[in-house]
């Protein structure tokens, strides 16, 4: 997607080799419009699938996941990072390990939101090592729904998430694939 790389190269800044910065469009600030395209963009890819719900990760998933699923016509579910004591329920959780912070989390959704035979497309900011999308899989099983698809915004194409997803057989689609990065520059695949 043309107008994400150009938000990328203007305005992303490579922290190191592995981690890439994209507070001021993406998941601090956020570019609603280009978000609005990026949903317009899963939503082409992913039509006619079958979906019946999108999910995503808080919190920087939400912004991209939203707009996919307004898009689409969708309800959204947001998977939890942290449980709170108002969270009650039938909850599943999993754990996941966090790329970014080197920590782990409890993934957790409650089981009314995800009810059986349910057809998931889950839609992320970045896909590293693909932990999370795999906790997200973890989840989906557990409630009997079956993820038919991963929409990523952003995929560090040099770490292993996606030969990772697409050998468990799920379809993945990335709308920006970073070949390698570095202070010096960030290189696309086509
Ligand atoms: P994975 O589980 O695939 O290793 O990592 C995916 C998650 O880690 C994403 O949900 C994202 O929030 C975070 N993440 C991974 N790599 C980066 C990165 O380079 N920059 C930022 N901002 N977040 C990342």
């Amino acid at each position: 997607m043309q107008k994400l790389k150009e938000a990328i190269l203007a305005k992303g800044k490579a922290v190191n080799q592995d981690v890439l910065l994209v507070d001021s469009f993406l998941n601090h600030q956020v570019d609603v419009a280009l978000m609005r395209d990026v949903g317009d963009a899963f939503a082409a890819y992913f039509a006619g699938r079958g979906i019946t719900r999108v999910v995503t990760i808080e919190s920087s998933g939400i912004a991209p996941a939203s707009f996919t699923a307004l898009a689409m016509g969708l309800p959204l579910v947001v998977m939890k990072k942290q449980t709170s004591r108002i969270m009650k329920g039938d909850l599943l959780q999993t754990t996941v390990r966090s790329f970014t912070k080197g920590t782990q989390y409890e993934l957790t959704a409650k089981r009314d939101f995800l009810p059986e035979g349910e057809r998931l497309l889950l839609i992320d900011d970045f896909l590293a090592s693909g932990e999370a999308a795999f906790g997200v899989l973890n989840l989906a099983k557990q409630a009997g729904c079956e993820v038919a698809g991963v929409g990523i915004v952003i995929e560090k194409a040099f770490q292993p998430g996606h030969d990772r997803l697409c050998e468990a057989g799920v379809d993945v689609c990335s709308l920006a694939r970073v070949k390698a990065m570095s202070e010096k520059g960030i290189e696309f695949i086509d």
